[in-house]
């Protein structure tokens, strides 16, 4: 098949990108390479199953494919409070071309959601038909609204249009090319425990998070773009639910690390608790992770290494 992957120069999109070529699909990566790097998919660079676009998702998509995968937009809190108007244009204009696009050509669409479209939330663990609790005007909420808009277009071009769409909700995920300096926990501490500088943990460190390697990731985003008749929204993460203050302790054992642990202030609308409740995912995929932090963190910490030993640009989380 022929597969567009909208932001597959990013973390998440590089890999999506090496497994289907993998398989043997035309992959068109489309990026405006805002927060991913060609870096990311250098090494597939000979392929000749590869073309990559530099385009942005805000202007029209000109392109004939089977299947549309839509990651463009930047993840990070650092990156889309950086410039947060466009954080909102790249969610929801984004959304609205490529759902034209798959409307015009008969395409399937796949939009990665988020668990942020739960915000801070009030059910635990989260489970797909919790509505959530989202602050509208905080510094998140570019991006939470934004994803949650995108939702919206999504099933509004399906039930008006008839558009095949898929939903991913993608819970907090990890792995080799990640962003070094995106400001994400894991990203940043294990550069600072890399370098032996202090671990910074914001607020108490009790707030939560569920962590799913890349690979099994991608796997669930495959088997949902692949499952007849079934639209999602879905949740996609690992329910292994652990505290901040846990996550640091255990990069400094894998690191062998002579790091300390320093507290900062809590960003504002950090969300307190986070765990996909994935039983749907099961049934209608099949799918459930397997690799533990314990596993999937020595690859990430190999990868960091060398870019520990270089020099580093200053990461200021905004409040
Ligand atoms: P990333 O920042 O590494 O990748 C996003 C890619 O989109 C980058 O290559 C970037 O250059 C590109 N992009 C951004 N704005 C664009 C625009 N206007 N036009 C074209 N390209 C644009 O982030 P990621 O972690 O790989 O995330 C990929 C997707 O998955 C995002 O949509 C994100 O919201 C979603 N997601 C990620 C996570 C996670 O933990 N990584 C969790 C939930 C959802
Ligand atoms: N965090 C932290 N220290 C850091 C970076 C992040 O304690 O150096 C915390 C952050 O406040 C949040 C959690 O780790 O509670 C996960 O942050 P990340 O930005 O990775 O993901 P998100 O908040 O978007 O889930």
């Amino acid at each position: 098949m022929k597969i567009l992957i909208t932001g597959g120069g990013g973390f998440i999109g590089s890999h999506l990108s090496e497994r289907l070529l993998k398989e043997g699909h035309n992959v068109i990566i489309l990026d405006n390479f805002h927060t991913g790097s060609r870096d990311n998919v250098r090494h597939l660079l000979d392929n000749h199953y590869l073309e990559i676009i530099r385009h942005d998702v805000v202007d029209p998509l000109p392109l004939e494919v089977d299947q549309i995968y839509n990651l463009a937009c930047p993840a990070s809190p650092i990156h889309y409070q950086r410039s947060p108007m466009k954080t909102v244009l790249t969610s929801v204009i984004g959304a609205i071309n490529v759902l034209t696009l798959a409307r015009d050509i008969h395409a399937r669409v796949l939009q990665a959601s988020t668990s942020e479209i739960y915000g801070s939330p009030l059910e635990h663990p989260q489970k797909e038909d919790y509505w959530g609790n989202v602050n509208t005007i905080g510094p998140r909420s570019c991006y939470d609204e934004g994803k949650r808009v995108a939702e919206t277009l999504f099933f509004d071009f399906h039930r008006e249009a008839g558009v095949d769409i898929r939903v991913a909700r993608i819970f907090n995920t990890y792995g080799p090319r990640m962003c070094a300096y995106d400001g994400r926990v894991v990203s940043n501490l294990v550069l600072q425990a890399l370098r032996n500088e202090p671990i910074t943990i914001f607020g108490d460190g009790s707030q939560t998070r569920s962590f799913c390697y890349v690979d099994e990731l991608v796997d669930g985003l495959i088997r949902l773009m692949n499952c007849a008749g079934f639209t999602g929204p879905v949740n996609l993460g690992n329910p292994d639910e652990r505290s901040i203050k846990s996550v640091a302790e255990l990069i400094i054992k894998l690191c062998d690390s002579k790091s300390e642990i320093v507290y900062r202030e809590m960003p504002k609308d950090d969300p307190n608790r986070r765990k996909p409740d994935i039983s749907l995912a099961d049934r209608a995929l099949n799918w459930r992770p397997k690799i533990s932090l314990e596993e999937g963190l020595p690859k990430v910490i190999e990868y960091f290494r060398p870019i520990s030993k270089t020099c580093a640009p200053p990461t200021k989380r905004p409040n």
